[in-house]
């Protein structure tokens, strides 16, 4: 396999730094972008030369505009899209629970 040639996802433009064929090249997607009911959703996949795969993800989701509970909704946002990665990402044994700290408030 030549690490330097773009796998079919790749954008292979100017977000594609392994095509200089540098050491440190990494091929990346095109941003894959998605509307939702909640707000939107916008993932990025990259591939370093070592063969390493990863996705990078943005989410913008409206929280409750009025109310003492938006921090708390925040919160169990932030902790169920950590669980939702641990559980596709990682095997079964390597899932321990997140880790909750508490914000400024
Ligand atoms: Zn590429």
């Amino acid at each position: 396999m030549n690490a330097w040639r773009c796998p079919d996802w790749c954008a292979s433009d100017h977000q594609c730094t392994a095509r200089t064929g540098s050491p440190a090249g990494v091929h990346a997607s095109d941003p894959m972008r998605w509307n939702t009911a909640y707000g939107s959703l916008v993932a990025v996949r990259y591939q370093n030369l070592n063969g390493r795969n990863w996705i990078e993800l943005r989410a913008t989701a409206s929280l409750n505009q009025t109310g003492a509970n938006t921090q708390e909704q925040a919160s169990q946002l932030a902790i169920h899209v950590d669980l939702a990665i641990r559980r596709i990402a990682l095997p079964p044994l390597k899932r321990p629970a997140p880790a909750v700290t508490k914000g400024p408030h």
